[in-house]
């Protein structure tokens, strides 16, 4: 059985689809997929040996040996363009996830839908995605364990008119997560704008243009979520 996290980024994949799951650790979401006969061929990329040796370990228990491809190396590297149609990456940081999808542009080509399950910064992929042609279809947040994830699907084609309107409030908290405002949306932004207020605190004594500007980097985004919490 999957997390509740790896089940939600599951049901977004659409059947029939070739998958790469990069960061993939044990395979966990390749080998649900599989299973559940929804992948056509699927790859597992990790970078670091012991996470891929529990990929190789759990695709060969789970007799898949044939149909998912375990590879090492960098992020996207382990992929070739127009390979794969879908690529998942899940349990990092915004920045870190960013930072694969930046270096993997080449391979990204002929990937019709990305689903990314970042821990934190969001806000950091959104941006990518929308300067790269990436429209956001989806977004989900929850909470499982006492930590808050997110979810943002995005397939290939410009967004139109998604950002026209309020574009910073939306990149930072999600179009689609500040309109439905569940429970964990509104935990995690009152945790953030507590945090926000602290520095904010911490800082007041500052005199440098630069801690002026930071500071009124924050101001906003508290503004920016009060204005979506109230
Ligand atoms: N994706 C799984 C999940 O969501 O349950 C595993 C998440 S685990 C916290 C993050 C994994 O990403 C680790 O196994 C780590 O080795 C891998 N990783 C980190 N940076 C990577 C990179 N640049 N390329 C491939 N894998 C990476």
């Amino acid at each position: 059985n999957l997390s509740q996290r790896l089940q939600t980024v599951a049901d977004f994949v659409p059947s029939g689809v070739v998958l790469a799951d990069i960061g993939s650790d044990h395979a966990y979401l390749p080998c649900y997929l599989m299973l559940q006969g929804k992948l056509a061929k699927g790859v597992a990329g990790e970078v670091n040996d012991g996470p891929y040796h529990s990929a190789l370990k759990e695709v060969k228990e789970a007799g898949f040996e044939e149909s998912i491809a375990v590879r090492k190396g960098d992020g996207l590297a382990v992929i070739r363009e127009n390979e794969v149609d879908v690529v998942t990456i899940c349990g990092m940081g915004g920045q870190l996830i960013t930072s694969i999808l930046e270096a993997g542009k080449d391979q990204l080509v002929g990937v019709s839908r990305l689903i990314l399950q970042p821990n934190v910064g969001g806000e950091t992929i959104r941006k990518w995605l929308h300067r790269e042609g990436w429209t956001l279809v989806a977004e989900r947040i929850m909470k499982e364990d006492g930590k808050i994830y997110e979810v943002l699907v995005a397939d290939f084609g410009q967004d139109g008119t998604l950002y026209e309107e309020n574009a910073a409030q939306k990149l930072l908290l999600g179009p689609y997560l500040m309109q439905e405002k569940n429970d964990a949306f509104r935990e995690k932004w009152t945790l953030e704008m507590e945090q926000w207020t602290r520095i904010l605190q911490q800082m007041k004594d500052g005199r440098s243009a630069e801690i002026e500007e930071r500071k009124q980097v924050i101001t906003k985004k508290i503004a920016a979520v009060q204005e979506v919490l109230a």
